[in-house]
């Protein structure tokens, strides 16, 4: 199967809520980086992406591209609704050891190596920043950048030999 072009067409499939909003689960697939968006457009799916992590429990991230859209796009509700678009990340320090999990990889669980405090740049929110306050948050985040970026947990595997410092958060993206 093929990514879903982004365009009109999907974006009309979208607002009619006719389109089958289903988690891709084909590695491949998700190893392709997304497509830059405009802001407005952008806006659009962060909303509809939102809607659908409210209908389903457990769920506090979701990536364009793990629906099929090719945007990069993608939203965070572990305490507060959160839009990206084109994020990226601009800043990482202290490394920690993390338990996550995906939506795409629903029976699997990888310990990773991430970062308690993020710097990122956005265009709907200008530059934020992460922090230890609200760790789920923060990893949330960093998986979330890292989908649009053709990146899974698999890639940030932690290597068996490198120390970082435990937290146990449980995740489900
Ligand atoms: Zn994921």
């Amino acid at each position: 199967m093929d990514f879903i072009a982004y365009g009109k067409r999907v974006l009309g499939h979208l607002y009619n809520g006719k389109m089958s909003m289903k988690i891709v689960r084909d590695k491949e697939r998700l190893s392709k980086p997304c497509k830059s968006v405009h802001l407005e457009e952008g806006r659009k799916i962060g909303e509809r992406l939102l809607k659908w992590l409210e209908k389903h429990e457990g769920a506090v991230g979701l990536a364009a591209n793990q629906v099929g859209i090719d945007a990069r796009v993608c939203v965070v509700n572990v305490d507060r609704p959160l839009i990206f678009v084109n994020p990226k990340v601009v800043g990482k320090f202290g490394a920690i050891k993390f338990k996550e999990g995906c939506l795409s990889f629903p029976d699997e669980e990888v310990t990773t190596k991430r970062y308690r405090n993020i710097v990122v740049r956005d265009e709907i929110g200008g530059e934020r920043i992460f922090d230890a306050k609200n760790l789920l948050e923060t990893v949330c985040v960093q998986h979330e950048i890292d989908h649009l970026n053709g990146l899974t947990m698999y890639d940030r595997k932690l290597n068996a030999l490198e120390v970082v410092p435990t937290v146990q958060v449980p995740l489900m993206r």
